[in-house]
């Protein structure tokens, strides 16, 4: 089983989110929020979390959105700092032909680099590959989501 197996989504933000120590997955509550568009009009708004951004309805767990939002790169990236692990993140312009295919590449400790077609990915997955060699129970958590539970 590799890291880069498990898709972008829920199951790859909360090995993420656990890696980093969250331990707690119910919402901080949900808080009126609004803004609207370029022009002006068609203001959105309701209430979300501030934590994860997600709506009451959307259900699910309070995870930030790790592997597909860039906005969240760096504070992996300073989790990962913090423990003395050394960052690089390369960006590979591959051209509409292959566009997406392995766009971004990251890694931290020098010698583990992963790639993936967007940068939050990237950083994800080279994460948690160093992460699961000193984290016994992170390692098992990663083969217990990639067979399908969480
Ligand atoms: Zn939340």
């Amino acid at each position: 089983m590799r890291i880069d197996e498990i898709p972008a989504g829920p199951k790859l933000d909360m090995l993420v989110a656990k890696m980093m120590g969250q331990e707690d997955f119910g919402h901080i509550g949900f808080f009126w929020q609004e803004g609207v568009t370029e022009d002006g009009e068609d203001g959105w708004n309701g209430f979300y979390c501030p934590r994860c951004g997600k709506a009451e309805a959307d259900g699910g767990p309070c995870v930030k959105p790790y592997s597909t939002n860039r906005a969240c790169i760096w504070e992996m990236v300073e989790w990962m700092n913090s423990l003395s692990y050394p960052f690089a993140l390369r960006l590979d312009w591959h051209g509409p032909a292959v566009a997406g295919k392995g766009y971004a590449t990251a890694g931290f400790s020098g010698d583990h680099h992963v790639s993936a077609n967007t940068e939050a990915l990237a950083v994800c997955y080279a994460a948690l590959a160093v992460r699961a060699e000193v984290d016994e129970g992170l390692a098992q958590a990663i083969i217990e989501s990639a067979r399908g539970g969480i």
